[in-house]
């Protein structure tokens, strides 16, 4: 196979002294999201099975299923039967963030690997992404070189939400990166650290920052069945994404609302003392126009406000950690208990 062609490279190899916190044999676990993958199941545990066997490592194995109907369920009771593999059976379709978080949070390993079930994450690229996490990444994610194969609609709708994302979030999302990523011990506590209830991974892998490393790939297609993810699911996710790391439609709407209120102001103003100056010939028209501006304008502008609060109680209220310490050297005063 190409991909473990490549781990021969020297760019790719082991280096013969390991940054600190990496060992050549770390305990590794591997979370795959299962929705009705019976078919796919059956084909990709065999090549997980050969592929972790060769990865150096100490391995477990947690197949997470998302409620799943066809034959899953039965397949994943028969395979937890054998050494290393865990299944988490979920009480039903939760959605596959859930899913993740759910396999993430039982995952035990110093390294934590996250695939899907369809065959679309090569196995192959295990071996790889350890050497990468070896040679100090705190994340590999594996980068889809392309969007060729998806049709015209989802590739629009993906560059219109990444350039939404990634001027208006204050996260960069990376072109291409999906679930399909290996992810040190760190990196998974500080994503089981942030308490929010609508998870978007995708936002909160970069969210908690990190060495981020891509390794590029070309996905298969599908092997079985088709994607559970058509327009509209993605068109959810994505607002689920864009409201969950930004506020701004919020200012938007706050400002565009001061804009408005200034104008009405302004000719409020100007109508008042056009009348006061010259009269108008409909009697009390000033005096109905004047108010109605005004009261207008005030509404907008407490609209403006409260958004701005809104926005603030929505901060406070996804409670997510103000930072996160990637690393701490050194020592001060000794502590008090010793
Ligand atoms: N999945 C899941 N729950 C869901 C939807 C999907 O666990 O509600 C899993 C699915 O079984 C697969 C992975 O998430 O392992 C990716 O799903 P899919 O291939 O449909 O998405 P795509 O590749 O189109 O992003
Ligand atoms: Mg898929």
């Amino acid at each position: 196979a190409p991909a473990a062609a490549r781990t021969d490279d020297p760019a790719h190899a082991t280096p013969a002294r390991l940054p600190p916190g990496r060992s050549a044999r770390p305990r590794l676990s591997c979370v795959v999201p299962c929705w009705n993958e019976a078919r796919n199941l059956a084909l990709l545990l065999p090549q997980l099975d050969e592929a972790l066997q060769h990865c150096g490592c100490d391995w477990e194995l947690i197949l997470v299923d998302d409620g799943s109907t066809d034959g899953t369920a039965a397949l994943l009771a028969e395979a937890a039967l054998r050494p290393g593999l865990r299944v988490l059976q979920l009480a039903r379709n939760f959605g596959k963030e859930a899913a993740l978080t759910a396999g993430l949070g039982a995952a035990c390993g110093e390294v934590v690997l996250t695939m899907d079930a369809d065959l679309q994450h090569p196995p192959a690229l295990i071996a790889e992404m350890l050497a990468l996490w070896r040679r100090g990444a705190d994340m590999v994610y594996a980068a889809r070189s392309g969007r060729a194969d998806e049709g015209l609609l989802k590739r629009l709708g993906a560059a219109v939400f990444y350039r939404l994302m990634n001027a208006a979030s204050g996260v960069t999302l990376p072109a291409g990166a999906g679930d399909f990523r290996l992810m040190d011990r760190v990196v998974v506590d500080a994503l089981l650290a942030l308490p929010e209830r609508r998870r978007f991974m995708k936002g909160l892998y970069a969210w908690v920052g990190y060495d981020a490393v891509a390794l590029p790939y070309a996905p298969p297609p599908r092997a079985h069945g088709r994607s559970r993810f058509g327009l509209w699911r993605l068109l959810r996710l994505s607002i689920d994404g864009l409201t969950a790391f930004s506020t701004w439609p919020l200012r938007a709407a706050g400002l565009f609302g001061g804009v408005l209120a200034l104008i009405g102001f302004g000719y409020g103003g100007f109508v008042a003392l056009q009348a006061l100056l010259y009269g108008h010939p409909v009697p009390g028209w000033t005096t109905v126009i004047v108010s109605l501006l005004f009261l207008l304008g005030v509404q907008l502008v407490s609209i403006g406000i409260l958004g701005e609060y809104v926005g603030r109680i929505f901060d406070e209220v996804k409670a997510r950690p103000l930072y996160v310490v990637k690393r701490a050297w050194g020592r001060g005063l000794p502590s008090r208990e010793s």
